[in-house]
């Protein structure tokens, strides 16, 4: 790990920032009062379309309503923080630092540094679960560029780590001024609708910037299949033709779709969000959590089936040898008979061994993964050493 790529203090645990913790009392919206769990809203969108803003503008709108939520920014690269942040990612890892010491660009400097943040996310769980009584929403900032969050093991990571504790409800800004192109708004969508499969979670399209353009017209390209032909029908590139059959396509994607027109910049359209953001809420209690538990049974039920097929087989082995009573010749074959030579079956010794065959396979797979992101991480600064060494103007003599 990159020590001298994180500030020293948040060495040993990771760093909460606690004068913004501030305890809620009322949320303003009644299904937010009835529940146990804070909702995590997690925040994304194309660079510039305006989630700082607006995670900025909603703090600010829940602190009016004496519901402070608990903030986590996960930018490393952001100037300034307009917002009281609980957690930031930047007092945990210095993304300049990190592009340094790996010898990474800007890009790569920020995947890295959010790969480092998620490897200590269950610290920031545990900052969560600690406050959930004091907040009704956990709001999320993402990085600018949305595939460092949407296109990586972390975001992966953080994501699921988060939905399977809280009600958690995607919330995917998009700017409504740039999207008057047809082409644009068609790229927003496959990318919104991408997301939504790729997480299963309620998801809410912010259209955002209204305070520049009213997003009516976004709503009717939805709504309306001719309208938005008609709007095509003005493009004449080649993209026009891909994105007429992909409308065809998102139309499925549109009919149960959560659409609020909001300007993080005026606050307007907020009320119409809460509202969108309840909805979201039970529809993850209603169908995400769930399937989250029956998966998760699944898995368990996967894996005391393969224990039982390891101890039936363990069984054979020794019913094996049991028929054949002790082996006939020194040049033993098969496992039963090596079971036979190890000594007494009564010892202790015995049953440690063979808890040590019995390997939890996907605790292998996952360290195998964290291993394989170590040795980048180690190969990196050695091939950043070494050139640091061959550009090294030698001293004089
Ligand atoms: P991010 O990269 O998605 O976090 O985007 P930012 O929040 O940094 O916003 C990018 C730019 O859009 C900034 O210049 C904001 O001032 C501007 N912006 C964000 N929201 C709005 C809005 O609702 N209306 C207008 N007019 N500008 C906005
Ligand atoms: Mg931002």
């Amino acid at each position: 790990m990159a020590e001298a790529a994180q500030s020293p203090a948040a060495e040993e645990v990771l760093m909460e920032n606690q004068e913004s913790s501030a305890a809620g009392t009322d949320s303003g919206t009644p299904g937010a009062a009835a529940r146990d769990k804070p909702v995590c809203l997690i925040v994304l969108g194309m660079a510039g379309s305006g989630k700082t803003t607006f995670v900025q503008r909603l703090t600010a709108h829940l602190h009016s309503q004496k519901a402070p939520p608990y903030v986590i920014n996960l930018d490393p690269a952001v100037h300034e923080v307009p917002f009281p942040a609980n957690i930031d990612i930047r007092d945990t890892v210095n993304y300049k630092e990190v592009m340094k010491q790996y010898g990474l660009g800007p890009n790569g400097g920020i995947v890295t540094s959010l790969n480092l943040f998620a490897t200590r996310f269950d610290q920031v769980m545990q900052f969560i679960e600690k406050k959930q009584q004091n907040h009704r929403y956990v709001l999320i900032d993402t990085p600018g560029q949305i595939e460092v969050f949407t296109w990586s093991a972390s975001g992966t990571i953080i994501t699921e780590a988060l939905a399977s504790s809280f009600p958690c409800v995607v919330i995917y800004v998009m700017d409504t001024s740039r999207s008057v192109n047809p082409v644009t708004f068609m790229s927003n969508m496959l990318y919104a609708c991408s997301i939504l499969y790729k997480t299963k979670l309620p998801f809410i399209v912010v259209m955002n910037k209204t305070d520049i353009i009213d997003h009516s017209f976004a709503v009717e390209w939805m709504q309306d299949f001719e309208v938005f032909q008609d709007a095509l029908n003005q493009e004449t590139s080649y993209v026009s033709n891909l994105t007429r059959s992909m409308s065809l396509v998102l139309d499925e994607f549109y009919t149960n779709l959560r659409v609020v027109g909001v300007s993080a910049v005026t606050g307007s359209g907020l009320d119409e969000l809460f509202v969108q953001v309840e909805d979201a809420a039970d529809e993850y209690e209603r169908e995400y959590r769930p399937e989250y538990e029956r998966l998760r049974k699944q898995l368990a039920d996967a894996q005391s089936k393969k224990q039982q097929q390891q101890l039936e087989r363990l069984r054979k082995d020794l019913g094996a040898v049991d028929m054949t009573n002790t082996p006939k010749t020194a040049d033993i074959a098969g496992p039963s008979d090596l079971i036979m030579t190890r000594g007494n079956p009564d010892e202790e010794e015995e049953e440690e061994d063979s808890d040590t065959d019995d390997i939890d396979h996907s605790a292998t797979e996952e360290s195998k993964e964290a291993d394989a992101f170590g040795n980048f991480l180690t190969e990196r600064r050695e091939v950043v050493q070494v050139r640091n060494k061959k550009c090294a103007v030698p001293d004089g003599p």
